[in-house]
């Protein structure tokens, strides 16, 4: 009750449920994803039921399948790796660093190169056949990773990179003099809105992305993958 004292939520809610429209289909998802673009500047935010289906949607997009590797931080909350799991790939833990307890951009580099090999544009790891199909650094406790050197090792490798930012709304980077909200540095990222993070919706997640590709293919996705057809249902 605290933490939505002096808020407008109690305010919302009835208006909504006053209003019928208490689906997805209301007004309130719709500005909550303006608001956060607004606050972010972030282009594009989409609205799902949690951070791990935001993580699992993202991740599914940028092209990861079954059997492939994911690399990720073995410091963050389990659902990072649930995420990964959730598609069939398997998980690939890489160490974290001790300033900001993010992916060791070090470490990182230092894996790809004894494990990376590249085969037809793509990045497999040779000791067990498996492609590499994306990079995860997590800002864990709204620390934001050292994301600027870890966007470089992805480019460099040609590796997705997609950042959990399930708690790191309000956290920023320095970046060519400005400041950049976490997640704007890779090319899909999430946020969480569960009981436990920066805001709450009770539970419920976000992709943010600048690429409008990844927007619609999002969207889509995440409102039942419904294409247009005679029979309107
Ligand atoms: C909370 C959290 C998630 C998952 O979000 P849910 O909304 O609880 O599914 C993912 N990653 C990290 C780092 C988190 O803290």
């Amino acid at each position: 009750r605290r933490d939505f004292i002096n808020t407008n939520a109690l305010n919302y809610v009835s208006e909504c449920i006053l209003s019928g429209w208490v689906s997805s289909a209301g007004k309130f998802v719709n500005q909550f994803e303006d608001s956060i673009c607004r606050y972010t500047g972030s282009k594009y935010a989409i609205a799902v039921s949690n951070g791990t289906v935001a993580l699992r949607l993202a991740l599914l997009i940028i092209g990861v399948k079954r059997e492939e590797e994911v690399i990720l931080p073995p410091l963050s909350f389990v659902a990072t790796a649930n995420a990964i799991s959730h598609l069939g790939a398997i998980p690939h833990f890489v160490d974290i660093e001790k300033e900001r307890l993010g992916l060791c951009p070090l470490s990182l580099e230092n894996r790809l190169k004894e494990i990376a090999i590249l085969k037809e544009d793509k990045i497999y790891n040779k000791f067990t056949g498996r492609r590499i199909a994306a990079i995860v650094p997590v800002h864990v406790f709204g620390i934001p990773s050292k994301i600027i050197e870890i966007k470089k090792i992805s480019e460099k490798w040609n590796i997705p990179l997609v950042e959990d930012a399930a708690e790191a709304l309000g956290s920023w980077e320095t970046f060519e003099d400005k400041f950049k909200h976490c997640g704007l540095f890779g090319d899909v990222s999430t946020i969480s809105f569960n009981g436990n993070k920066i805001i709450s919706t009770g539970g419920g997640g976000m992709l943010i992305t600048n690429n409008p590709d990844i927007e619609k293919k999002a969207r889509h996705l995440s409102t039942t993958a419904k294409v247009n057809h005679p029979w309107e249902f």
